[in-house]
């Protein structure tokens, strides 16, 4: 067999849970690279909702998503991890005489001892809105991903949806916009407090039974018409924004064909190691299901660091399971760089 670059651990999924494996897989020193299929690190916090504030991580009283993606980014590839975006994981196979596994992405092979998969909810697409002019308009006008809050600023913005995502978005871009209008077509099934502070705010909201029946322009986005589906009135709203927040489809896609024992779409761990069914393969993060599971950050970097350490024992069966403290652990790291230098 010819040689291959061979890692310790390879991490699929670059989002925060997959980022803080990956650094704490460096501070024991293994030999790590992340994989992901987004051409940018953070996974949900930065395709999905980077504008918007988290109030539950540790150490941040409140934090921006793509503020706290920085931080994860740069403490993820601090203790020497190798990223390769945009490559989607396909199939995973045991090399039996190599010792190793051979995982295959779109775009090449690699070759890793163990894997830790952190995949979140797997690769995810916002669900199309599907009304005439909608994708002709899709990059002129009409989003499915808020980048930035600026791009709505003094525009006409029509927003669709009735869940946590499209009323969060009608209240942070209702006071820099010109005007914002909320169509849904039942009843608002977001937070009851974000939908008090919606009633409360200058949103011009059109529900239950409004949804979009055609999108107009010329070179960009000009109006957007809604109809009352029961009744047939139509309303013709002019508009430079459309953003559409109908929810996500996730798929474990491949992941699903690797022997792991899957349930509603999440794989079955051991929460004690998060270890899966497969020798050498654990996960992390909102990807795993077991009892008494939340799909949190917080919680999801404690798993990654159970992960972490079963692999290291995985890898060395009289390696310390426990890390001991980063204080020590990365003074020492330091320490041992500087007199090398
Ligand atoms: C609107 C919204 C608000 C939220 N607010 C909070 C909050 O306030 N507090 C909180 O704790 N949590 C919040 N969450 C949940 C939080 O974002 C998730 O718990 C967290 O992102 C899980 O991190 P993860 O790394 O496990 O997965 P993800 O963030 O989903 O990252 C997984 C990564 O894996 C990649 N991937 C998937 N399949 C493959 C493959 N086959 N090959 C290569 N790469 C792959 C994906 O591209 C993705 O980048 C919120 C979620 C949403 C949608």
């Amino acid at each position: 067999m010819t040689q291959h670059d061979v890692f310790d651990t390879t991490i699929i999924g670059g989002g925060p849970v997959g980022l803080f494996a990956a650094f704490y897989a460096g501070m024991r020193g293994l030999k790590t690279k992340i994989i992901d299929s987004l051409p940018e690190l953070g996974g949900q916090l930065i395709a999905v909702y980077p504008e918007k504030y988290i109030y539950d991580v540790a150490g941040f009283p409140k934090v921006l998503a793509k503020d706290y993606v920085k931080g994860a980014v740069e403490q993820g590839l601090s203790t020497g991890a190798v990223p390769c975006l945009g490559e989607t994981a396909q199939s995973l196979e045991w090399l039996p005489e190599a010792g190793y596994y051979r995982l295959t992405t779109d775009k090449a092979d690699h070759y890793t001892r163990t894997v830790i998969i952190c995949a979140g909810v797997g690769s995810f697409e916002p669900k199309r809105l599907e009304a005439p002019g909608v994708r002709e308009f899709e990059g002129r006008g009409v989003t499915y991903l808020v980048r930035s809050l600026e791009e709505f600023r003094d525009k006409d913005v029509v927003i669709v949806g009735g869940g946590d995502s499209a009323v969060d978005w009608a209240l942070a871009v209702h006071p820099l916009a010109r005007s914002t209008t909320l169509v849904h077509r039942s009843k608002f099934r977001a937070h009851e407090r974000s939908v008090q502070q919606l009633h409360d705010s200058p949103v011009a909201l059109y529900y239950p039974f409004y949804e979009v029946k055609e999108v107009r322009g010329n070179a960009w986005l000009e109006e957007v018409v809604v109809h009352q589906t029961r009744t047939g009135e139509e309303h013709v709203f002019p508009a430079q924004a459309l953003i559409v927040a109908i929810g996500f489809a996730a798929d474990l896609g491949p992941l699903k064909t690797w022997g792991l024992t899957i349930e509603r779409n999440s794989i079955v761990v051991d929460p004690r190691t998060m270890a899966t069914g497969l020798p050498g393969v654990f996960a992390a993060g909102d990807v795993v299901t077991y009892p008494g599971k939340f799909k949190l950050i917080a919680t999801g970097v404690a798993e990654a660091i159970t992960a972490v350490n079963h692999a290291v024992v995985h890898l060395d069966p009289s390696a310390r399971l426990d890390a001991g403290h980063s204080t020590n652990v990365m003074e020492k790291r330091e320490r041992t760089a500087v007199s090398a230098d």
